[in-house]
């Protein structure tokens, strides 16, 4: 297990960071009691690059406006299935989700799986994943897994324990990485790493049914991002042929607007990173300050539409039953709770189908159409 991350408390040291967002004592104390709710943890790679971007420190140090909240603990978990098998979770007809490790080298302040992510969750044993290969070699409308996190690459050993199962499970063609690690804690990002992942992908070129691939999803939010470091691991990827897909989530004052989201898929794509997901901020507890409006991310993606098809990625906002995908003519149908303000949406996914997927009934806050789908409520952002 790497232990390249610092756990940062509340010592002097490390306070000065810390209260980076504080203006006054009242504020520090606040801070301090956001930090005991959702811990920090930060690397050293990222605190060096705090003195030179604003939008790196927005990401990942702590601000008072933490303390309230319209969110959720759980904004998506509610509608996965939490299986008998430790680390593995499906909430769609033909992919799995499987975490290794719950813990991150450094906690993202907008993470949606902050109540697992920052809460010393244990890892999946070698027997756990024996387990979940076992699964998932019977479930045969699955062909892809998605190795997700917390942090995949915390523990290298077993992630290529999990790799060499899941390459060998018929049904599985597609396996995809998420990691934010590049960004994160480059260093670890070895030639000889790079090249072991190389080898999952597996092209038959005489017999296209057989061939198996591995991806790796990224998660660059701003251009400040790219630095050389990072780009230096994402080169050792993609010119060893691994595929690069990015997925970023819109943050209010860090890339909520035109410039910086056209300059941060424009660099992605000329770096060989394929613009993949605009991911609107889920309503997690903690995270409102973070959150515009979703209109407001259709008002930037409108624009993208206009550029290349290449710089353009899919716009969506998540209510836990799914995914919903945002097109330039979009027109979000709204209800209010509270005084808080909902999207209403009806998805894409039958509620029959959801149900027996997941084994568990609709999330809270969805309910079934008259044509037998799936709709439900999103929280959504303010633009104040
Ligand atoms: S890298 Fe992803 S899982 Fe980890 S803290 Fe950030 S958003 Fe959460």
């Amino acid at each position: 297990m790497l232990k390249e991350s610092l756990k940062l408390n509340t010592e002097k040291k490390s306070k000065k960071i810390l209260h980076h967002f504080a203006e006054t004592e009242i504020d520090a104390g606040i801070i301090d009691e956001v930090i005991r709710k959702y811990p920090v943890k930060l690397t050293p790679f990222l605190i060096k690059q705090f003195s030179k971007s604003e939008a790196i420190r927005k990401q990942y140090l702590p601000h008072i406006s933490e303390i309230t909240t319209e969110g959720t603990p759980t904004p998506f978990e509610e509608g996965k299935k939490a299986s008998k098998t430790y680390g593995l979770e499906r909430l769609y007809r033909d992919r799995v989700l499987i975490t290794p490790n719950f813990d991150c080298p450094a906690y993202c302040r907008f993470c949606y799986k902050k109540s697992r992510v920052m809460r010393n969750k244990k890892a999946m044993t070698l027997n756990d994943i024996d387990k979940v290969a076992n699964e998932v070699s019977k479930m045969d409308q699955v062909r892809g897994a998605l190795i997700t996190g917390g942090e995949p690459f915390l523990d290298t050993g077993k992630l290529f324990y999990l790799l060499d199962k899941l390459i060998e499970i018929d049904n599985i063609s597609e396996i995809r990485i998420g990691s934010r690690a590049f960004l994160t804690m480059p260093q670890i990002f070895t030639d000889e790493l790079c090249f072991k992942l190389s080898t999952y992908n597996k092209i038959n070129i005489n017999n296209p049914k057989k061939s198996k691939y591995l991806a790796i999803n990224t998660h660059f939010n701003h251009p400040d991002e790219l630095l050389p470091e990072v780009l230096e691991v994402c080169n050792k990827f993609t010119s060893r042929g691994i595929t690069l897909r990015n997925q970023t989530v819109l943050l209010k004052g860090i890339n909520d607007n035109i410039e910086s989201m056209s300059k941060l898929f424009n660099l992605l794509v000329r770096n060989n990173i394929i613009v993949y997901y605009m991911n609107h901020c889920m309503p997690v507890e903690g995270s409102d300050h973070l959150r515009t409006s979703v209109q407001k991310g259709l008002d930037i993606y409108k624009y993208l539409c206009t550029e290349s098809s290449t710089v353009v990625p899919h716009y969506v906002y998540a209510p836990s039953g799914g995914k919903v995908h945002v097109g330039p003519d979009t027109i979000f149908e709204y209800v209010y709770e509270n005084g808080t303000r909902l999207i209403k949406v009806k998805t894409l996914y039958k509620a029959d189908e959801f149900k027996k997927i997941t084994k568990k009934d609709l999330p809270p806050m969805h309910g079934v159409t008259a044509d037998g789908y799936i709709h439900g409520y999103y929280i959504d952002g303010n633009d104040d």
